[in-house]
């Protein structure tokens, strides 16, 4: 049987290339260090973890620790290494770096079924593959993806603006409205009148913002056409209100009147759960983020799904590109995980390659494709990256917006998080019988 070829070796390659060899078939893991290595990457282990040692909060009612408990029930080899590594971190799953990553290197290379090889691979290869190169693609691979995908469907930085959930926006405030009333009302404005703008700018102007990592300072200049919202609020008093916080052509349902300024919300998932804050994309804390943009009207007690960042990043158009078994549109034999495909973080990451590992298998041995159930947070998460909007598609990370309503009100959160944690096991473990039992 030809080798099915994953290409990276880091949190998805990794969790992809066991789920092939589990699943019988034989494997090539390509991962280029330490021969060659990415700006942030410094050992030779699989998965190695580049910043944080963090898997995120552990509590399977929350959305980090729902995806672990997912993981687990599917057989994760990254989860079930994170879990005999872990360390005490405070009701987070946080492991000791440096045995995670070699117990991962020693298992993987000690299966017969995996042929790990070290070195770069520059260009898609044929027959089935797993591409799992992360955010840090190496430049020949990169060219080639772009060449494949077209260029505006591979972007190399993510300039993020903040998500918010739609139930967390005051509505008595926020109003929808488009500019100039053009086609439906599909935006909702935060109105601020001279006195908020200008505590606001203030606000934005003294904030603590993240040190941009060594290999990103030479890229600062690819944002000039999109300035961080701080940098433009810096730029002069009314900067911002010629920008993203203009007033003009909305008038407030409360009075008819123009406000001083408006801050806009886009749309970001079908079900408007999500919405996004345009043209906040930010290098402030993340902190300072949650605390500088609650003084908005109407997000006072904003719920954030997702920080704005800015850093370099590459990723796929996945909406455009990927259905949510994780293979190409154009070219079913082919795979992706990982950041690559928009999924933001480890345990997201492991994620996707759990998914394309079993479907590279699934292909390898007849069998059809699988998509998880959408109630799951797997699932959820490849449906977002599947059914986006293409034009503004930026990465995600797993988060209760993005999973379906319960159909009834909760007010509680605990309570609400903990249906959906049991909604989602539930149907995994049907899902798991229907489609993985022999
Ligand atoms: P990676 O884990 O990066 O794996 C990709 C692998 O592919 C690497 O081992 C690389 O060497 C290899 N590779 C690349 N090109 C080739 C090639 N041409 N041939 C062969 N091998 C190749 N997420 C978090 O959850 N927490 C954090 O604290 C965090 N910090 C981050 C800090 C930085 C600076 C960056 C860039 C990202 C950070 N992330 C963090 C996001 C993180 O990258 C992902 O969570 C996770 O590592 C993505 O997994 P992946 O498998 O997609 O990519």
């Amino acid at each position: 049987q030809e080798p099915i070829q994953v290409i990276g070796g880091g949190l998805a390659g990794t969790e992809a290339a066991w789920q092939i060899a589990q699943a019988g078939v034989p494997v090539i893991l390509h991962e280029m260090r330490p021969k060659r290595f990415s700006p942030a990457h410094h050992t030779e282990n699989l998965a190695e973890l580049v910043c944080s040692n963090s898997f995120g909060a552990m509590a399977s009612d929350r959305a980090a620790g729902l995806l672990h408990e997912e993981l687990r029930q599917l057989g994760s080899i990254v989860i079930s290494k994170a879990d005999e590594h872990a360390v005490p971190a405070g009701g987070a799953l946080a492991v000791d770096r440096g045995q995670f990553g070699e117990d991962l290197t020693q298992t993987l290379a000690n299966h017969p079924l995996i042929d790990f090889r070290r070195g770069e691979v520059t260009a898609i290869p044929e027959g089935i593959v797993v591409l799992a190169s992360g955010p840090l693609t190496s430049p020949d691979l990169g060219a080639d993806l772009q060449r494949f995908t077209g260029m505006e469907y591979l972007n190399f930085f993510d300039a993020a603006s903040p998500i918010i959930t739609g139930d967390s926006i005051n509505k008595d405030i926020a109003f929808m409205a488009s500019r100039y009333d053009k086609g439906e009302a599909a935006y909702l404005n935060c109105p601020m009148n001279k006195e908020q703008y200008l505590q606001f700018r203030e606000a934005l102007c003294q904030a603590e913002q993240t040190e941009l990592k060594d290999f990103e300072k030479e890229t600062a200049k690819f944002f000039e056409a999109c300035l961080p919202i701080e940098e433009m609020a810096r730029r002069g008093e009314d900067t911002m209100r010629y920008g993203p916080l203009k007033p003009v052509g909305l008038s407030d349902p409360r009075n008819g009147e123009r406000n001083y300024a408006v801050i806009q919300l886009r749309q970001e998932d079908k079900a408007g759960q999500l919405w996004n804050m345009v043209g906040f994309q930010t290098n402030l804390r993340w902190g300072e983020q949650k605390r500088v943009f609650q003084m908005i009207p109407g997000l006072e007690k904003a719920e954030f799904v997702r920080l704005g960042v800015m850093h370099r990043n590459t990723f796929l158009n996945a909406p455009q590109l990927m259905s949510a078994s994780l293979q190409f549109k154009e070219r079913p034999t082919l795979l992706a995980a990982g950041q690559l495909i928009g999924t933001e973080g480890y345990t997201a990451a492991s994620a996707g390659g759990w998914l394309a590992g079993t479907n590279a298998a699934r292909l390898a041995l007849g069998k059809e494709p699988l998509i998880l159930p959408v109630t799951t947070m797997m699932g959820a998460l490849f449906e977002f990256i599947r059914s986006a909007a293409p034009k503004h598609f930026q990465p995600m990370a797993p988060n209760f917006g993005i999973v379906p309503d319960l159909g009834v009100k909760i007010k509680s959160k605990p309570e609400k998080y903990g249906r959906y944690r049991d909604r989602s096991l539930a149907d995994l473990a049907t899902w798991k019988t229907e489609n993985l039992a022999v």
